[in-house]
């Protein structure tokens, strides 16, 4: 698959100027019986795919499971009363990211978030100046540390090459593993961490991520609440079989998580070859959720759009919930919890993820915190059937899987989304760049 260095910058350029201004054909909207294309699933991924192979000249039908399109992309505002992100918020990735200039289009309002400040605090008071730079040197040392061993080609676990007895080193890998790849730092490979790109653009976006992504389905032959339950590439193309019957194609794009193909919930005729069975166990999802908690104005000294952290034990996993305080000025405190701790405590529920966060809020800022608390809520990306999970993180020693997972098997079954997103993995941008780039392929093939 093409990555994304490989796209001529006119390419990419004409393609973002489609999406943000819509010239589609008539026919798209509608969804084609026999089109030449099935994409599978209506995140990110799916709906770029869309719209460039519809620019390619291809005929497109996209089958999405869910009753909404965004997939991993969501946002409502009916639990809090302002949007509410339940999967990605920020727009980041390379500065001339499609995303962007979209928000700027269609009137949203994004914020710069490179740079946000953080309150760090240390049992119930903020860190010292020396405490807090000690933190920051625990950072340096830490991911230089990472970087280092996956750019000399060692595919290892994180944890493997961490410098010793730091006295911050904890809550830099709580950070590194689960809050920010999702997995715990034995679990976070080298290589995801040195190969990933370099991020030229970290927005918030006031209106939601979810509710951007949503906008970009308009006018795409997109058929909702019909999973694929079935792709049978036996014959010349493909037939992609659902509850309403089979679509027969040239070809699919395959836009679902790891977590959705390693449950089997769609059944390959013949089998998929044993290499992408490989690919897709070596990598696994992740967790990270959100947990809300939304007070009654009370804003307990922090300032809005803020990273709130505090010390965690350096024996791992820690227990820990981190913040990003009043996003927007919202009275929303979005708690993070990830890795196994996240998946335990998804498992146990929304009352007990909520109780666990206020509880952490309590220890920082005194029981007078629960007087403002007004509701929290859990988002649902560990037990979600059309996720399971948050994004996929490749096992130490696997990085490899993440190509394997992109290479199309038999010319007619193709794969995109966050997995196979190199140099942005995980990110919803990246999975937008996917999208495109495997149309670029499929539009190449079918010629
Ligand atoms: C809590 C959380 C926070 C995140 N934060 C950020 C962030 O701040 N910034 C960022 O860039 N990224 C973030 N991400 C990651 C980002 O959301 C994902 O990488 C991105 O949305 C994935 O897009 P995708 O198209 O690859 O997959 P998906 O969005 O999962 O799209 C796949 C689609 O396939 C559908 N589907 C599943 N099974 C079937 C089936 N059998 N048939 C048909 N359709 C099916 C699904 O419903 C879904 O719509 C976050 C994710 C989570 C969960």
């Amino acid at each position: 698959m093409a990555t994304i260095s490989d796209a001529s910058p006119s390419r990419r350029s004409f393609l973002s100027g489609l999406t943000a201004t819509a010239v589609l054909p008539a026919w798209a909207g509608a969804v084609p019986t026999d089109p030449d294309v099935v994409v599978v699933g209506a995140g990110s991924a799916g709906l770029a795919a869309a719209r460039a192979l519809i620019a390619e000249g291809l005929s497109v039908a996209v089958v999405e499971g869910a009753d909404r399109i965004g997939g991993r992309a969501y946002t409502e505002s009916e639990t809090f009363g302002v949007p509410f992100d339940h999967g990605c918020s920020w727009v980041m990735g390379p500065a001339d990211l499609p995303y962007i200039q979209m928000a700027r289009d269609w009137g949203f309002t994004l914020r710069n978030h490179s740079g946000a400040g953080e309150a760090f605090f240390v049992g119930d008071r903020r860190a010292t100046a020396e405490e807090s730079r000690g933190y920051d040197e625990a950072w340096g040392l830490i991911d230089s540390a990472v970087d280092r061993a996956g750019r000399s080609g060692r595919d290892v676990a994180a944890s493997s090459v961490v410098p010793p007895d730091l006295e911050f080193g904890g809550v830099v890998q709580t950070w590194m593993g689960p809050m920010d790849w999702a997995v715990d730092f034995t679990d976070l490979s080298t290589r995801d961490v040195s190969e990933y790109g370099s991020i030229g653009a970290y927005y918030m976006i006031r209106e939601g991520f979810g509710a951007l992504v949503a906008r970009l389905g308009d006018g795409l032959p997109v058929r909702l609440a019909t999973p694929a339950t079935g792709i049978d590439w036996s014959g010349d193309g493909v037939a992609v079989e659902t509850p309403a019957g089979a679509i027969r194609a040239r070809a699919c794009v395959v836009t679902v998580s790891t977590g959705v193909l390693r449950a089997g919930s769609i059944r390959f005729t013949p089998a998929l070859p044993g290499w992408k069975r490989d690919a897709i166990d070596n990598l696994p999802m992740g967790l990270l959720a959100k947990v809300a908690l939304q007070f009654d104005g009370e804003r307990f000294g922090l300032g809005a759009n803020q990273w709130l952290t505090y010390r965690v034990p350096n024996e791992l996993p820690a227990e820990a919930c981190y913040f990003l305080t009043f996003p927007f000025g919202f009275d929303l405190m979005i708690g993070f919890i990830g890795g196994a701790f996240g998946w335990s405590l998804s498992a146990e529920g929304a009352d007990a993820a909520v109780d666990f966060a206020l509880g952490e809020v309590v220890k920082l800022f005194g029981a007078k915190a629960r007087d403002s608390f007004v509701r929290g809520h859990l988002t649902d990306w560990a037990a979600n059937p059309r996720s399971l999970g948050a994004y996929a993180a490749a096992r130490p020693g696997h990085y490899g899987a993440r190509a394997e997972l992109a290479r199309p098997v038999a010319d007619r079954v193709f794969f995109a989304g966050e997995a196979v997103a190199t140099p942005y993995v995980q990110l919803c941008g990246g999975a937008y760049l996917s999208g495109e780039a495997v149309a670029r392929e499929v539009a190449a093939t079918l010629a």
